[in-house]
Parts: structure tokens; sequence; C-alpha cells
């Protein structure tokens, strides 16, 4: 059962083979005897999830069962959990227990999961190695001394440890398909607006979008259909009808058009990687999909135009962490003005810190024409690039990420070159755009590499097909990882 797919653990739930207690108290075992090494979860309540799995399993016996009735699942710690911390990954949060549910964990609990926990990030969903956590790192099961990827790398470690059948992430630069990639799990990050972010910690609103990290492509699209629909508490919530993301899944892929930008196959890629995605690319050739060479210009610029407006946004989200509202206060202080400076100062890490510099700072007159302004500009030339793109191609494919996942400290301490690791999962965000990472192959030091597909403006249910029919013809998806051995 650890290792099997949503559709056969609901199967087993279905035929009494196993029942929602007996699953949640196998994944709760598993979290014991992983989560010391591998720091996935910041949060467990053994107590809490048994008690849901048994009223999962008594709404079973009513014959009222949803689609996840009696699955654990596991959400990244940005989503507000009422009963249960959500830290967000900060020491700003470290005592935070929300008075309400996420729109995502209201549809999950709805649908009848059991909640397992809250996964390890990196600090309000800053960074790309899980290492500006409060709580230590989460660590990648492919290999303890290396980094699971971030913001989403505890969701990643754990559904790639097997701690969890499924998991919740959010993505603003490449926070889902980056940490899928590097843990070798399957990720979605969806069209902005069609998750809810109603209760998701805010940290470039702009760009922020939830979504699920799983082992196939087939269990992302039962995830997506329980996370995405329309909610009125997000201004930014697309009204659209349900969507059924598992009807095209075994949609064959003879004369799919393939966009391969030639920015992502550039220098810069690691060798493994860009044998790894050449090979997931002949795949989808052999399956008769047509390959074409695509250009999206403005790569270069993504990332430069990210770490202005994404810190933009942040210095302003992040001002409501004020010591009275929210969380940490400081012990002792001489006047308001005092509460607010030590508050944040003791509150948050460097890297957030940086960030609110940074967003303070392109913000501020003089420079928001110069920066804010013209990154804006950037960030419609981004997107135009991918219009012109998918106007050739139904999907782009690349690598996700363009080295497999590195040493814990190896980056930590220059922020620039951690930064260009999302050089291929920035572009999306900045144009709405959905987006996948799935695994497919290894390095020659045994590390998953991710194939990344992008698709227009709610192709989703497309890029779960070629992610599917791409998954049925291999088995990298299968594989466990040996630092998390069944
Ligand atoms: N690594 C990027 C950053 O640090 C993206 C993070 C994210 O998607 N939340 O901002």
């Amino acid at each position: 059962m650890l290792n099997a797919s949503l559709s056969e653990i609901s199967a087993a739930l279905a035929t009494k083979a196993i029942s929602s207690a007996e699953l949640t108290r196998l994944f709760l075992d598993r979290i014991r005897a992983l989560n010391h090494a591998l720091n996935a979860f910041i949060t467990v309540d053994e107590e809490r999830s048994l008690a849901e799995a048994r009223a999962a399993d008594a709404r079973r016996a009513a014959g009222s069962a949803a689609a996840l009735t009696g699955i654990p699942v596991a959400h990244k710690d940005i989503f507000c959990t009422r009963g249960m911390l959500t830290t967000c990954g900060s020491r700003m949060l470290a005592n935070y227990v929300s008075p309400y549910d996420a729109h995502v964990v209201e549809r999950f609990a709805r649908a009848g999961a059991v909640l397992l926990g809250k996964c390890n990030m990196d600090e309000f969903a800053m960074g790309s190695s899980n290492e500006t956590s409060h709580f230590g790192p989460a660590r990648n099961p492919w290999d303890r001394r290396l980094v699971p990827g971030g913001s989403s790398g505890g969701s990643a470690a754990a559904v790639a440890a097997r701690m969890t059948p499924a998991a919740t992430g959010t993505d603003t630069g490449g926070s889902i398909r980056q940490p899928a990639a590097l843990c070798g799990v399957s990720g979605l990050k969806p069209t902005y607006g069609l998750v809810s972010r109603y209760g998701m910690v805010a940290f470039a609103s702009s760009l922020d979008q939830g979504g699920p990290l799983a082992k196939s492509a087939a269990d992302l699209a039962l995830l997506l259909e329980v996370m995405a629909g329309f909610d009125a508490r997000d201004s930014t919530s697309v009204e659209r009808a349900p969507e059924d993301y598992r009807r095209d899944l075994d949609r064959p892929l003879a004369g799919l058009r393939v966009g391969l930008p030639k920015e992502y196959f550039g220098d810069g890629l690691e060798p493994g990687v860009r044998r790894a995605v050449g090979e997931a690319v002949r795949e989808l050739e052999r399956q008769g999909a047509i390959t074409l060479e695509v250009s999206l210009p403005n790569t270069g610029l993504a990332v430069p135009v990210y770490y202005v407006l994404a810190p933009a946004e942040a210095s302003s989200n992040l001002s409501r962490f004020d010591g009275v509202r929210y969380g940490h206060r400081a012990a002792q202080y001489d006047d308001l003005l005092d509460m607010y400076c030590r508050t944040r100062a003791e509150g948050f890490g460097a890297e957030v810190k940086r960030r609110i510099l940074i967003g303070t700072y392109v913000l501020s007159h003089g420079y928001y024409d110069a920066y804010y302004v013209q990154a804006q500009k950037l960030r419609r030339l981004i997107a135009q690039d991918f219009a012109a793109a998918f106007a050739r191609c139904d999907v782009i494919a690349g690598p996700t990420s363009p080295s497999t996942a590195f040493a814990l400290g190896a980056k930590s301490d220059d922020p620039v070159q951690m930064y260009l690791n999302d050089i291929f999962t920035i572009p999306a965000p900045l144009a709405g755009l959905p987006g996948l990472s799935i695994p497919c192959g290894f390095d020659d030091k045994g590390l998953p590499v991710g194939l990344q597909l992008m698709g227009d403006y709610f192709s989703e249910a497309r890029l779960l097909n070629v992610a599917h029919r791409y998954q049925q013809a291999t088995d990298w998806h299968a594989r466990v990882p040996k630092d998390a051995p069944l």
C-alpha cells in the first residue's frame, strides 16, 4: 500500500481489503521511522489523523464515500489548517494556529482525505533547497546529504519516501516542479487562478499557485480535480466549469506537436540532465509526437524580472507580520516602533529579509519606474514569447532544472547561484501558464532528472495526458529512493 497509486488505494478501501485507520497507521509509522532523518514534516498529529481515518471509515460504511475518502494526504505548511500549526517554515509563525482552513484544505477534507501532517518548506516559500526553513532543511530521499529542492521540498521528499501517497505544494517560481524533479516525483503547477489562494500564506500574489505532488500523472489528475474550482474568497480565482482531468489520460500522442525551446538546451545544462531529457523527447517521438524547435527569446530575462516582482509583492505581503496580528512578538522592546523592529528582526530569516529589502527598494520613489515598471513590461514580453510558441506547438518540453539535486550548503552562500537553479521554472508562472515535472531518468550519480512540460492556459488535461502516456511506457516514476527503501 505504501507504493500504491491513488486508484489502487481507493479500490482497496472500497473492497475493504484495508480500512482507512489501518492505512493511516501504516503511513504514520513510516513517517515515524523516516522523519528524523528526512525532516519532511514539521507537524504530525497522529491522534487527529487517526480520528479522521475512523470518520472516513464510518462515512464509507454509510455509503457516502467521495473521491479521496480515507486516503491520507499531507499539506505544505503554507496552507492554513484550523487547529493545527501553520508555520510557513518561519520563526515568525512558529506558534501560529489558524482560525480557519485554506480553500484547498477544505476541498481535501470534503473529498474525505485524511490529513497526515504539514510538510517542511523554505521560509515563506522563498528558496530552492529547503535550507531557508526555520525548522532545518528537509533532505533528499535519494541521498540524504543532498537538498530535496524547494520551496515545497518537504512535500516532494515525503512523496518520494512514500511517507504520504500525495501532498500539496505551491509554485511561485518553480516550487512544485523543481523539488518534484530533484526528488523524482511528479508535480503540477496549474494555470494561475485555477486553484484558490484563500488561506495560502501569500508570498507573491500574482505568481503564487497551489498544486499537487504525487507519484504519477494519473494521481495528479485526480488530485487536481479535488483542488481546482472557483472560490469567491480569492479575487483572482477563475470561474470555470469543473473539468474531468482524467478524461484524456490515455489519448494517443500521434500528431502531438512538442516544442523544444532552444534556450532550454544551451550551456549550463548538466550532461546527465541533457541526456535524460533527450531520451524522454525521443520516447514522445516514438509514440508519434512531432518535435520542432521553438524559441523563447526572453528566457534570460525571467530570473531578473522575477527577482524584482516577487520581492516587490513579498515586501508588501509580509508587512502584515508585525507582532500584533500574527505569530511571534519580541519579548522585550521599548516602544511600538521598537516592537515592530525587534519582532521582524527576530522572526524573519536572512533570505526573507533580503527579499523585503529588495522589494522595498524597487518599489520606492525614484526606483519604481526603473525597476518595477520595467520588470512588468518584460513580464509581458515573456508571456508573448509563449503565445508565439503555442501558435506552433501544443506543448513545450524541456528540463525542469539545469541540475540534479545538489549538496546541502553548496549554494547557500551565493543567492544568485541558487536563483539560477530556477531558470526553467520561473518563466511559466510569470506568464501564468501551467507546467508539470515528471521523472525521466537518472544522471550518472543515480539522481533523478525531471522532464518539464508546459502548455497553454488551462491545458492541464493535455499536459497530464502527455505525462501519463510517457509514464505508461517508462518506469522512472515507480523507482523508490535508495535512502528510503520500502
Ligand atoms: N526558488 C524561487 C524563490 O526562491 C521560487 C520559490 C517558489 O516558487 N515559491 O523565490
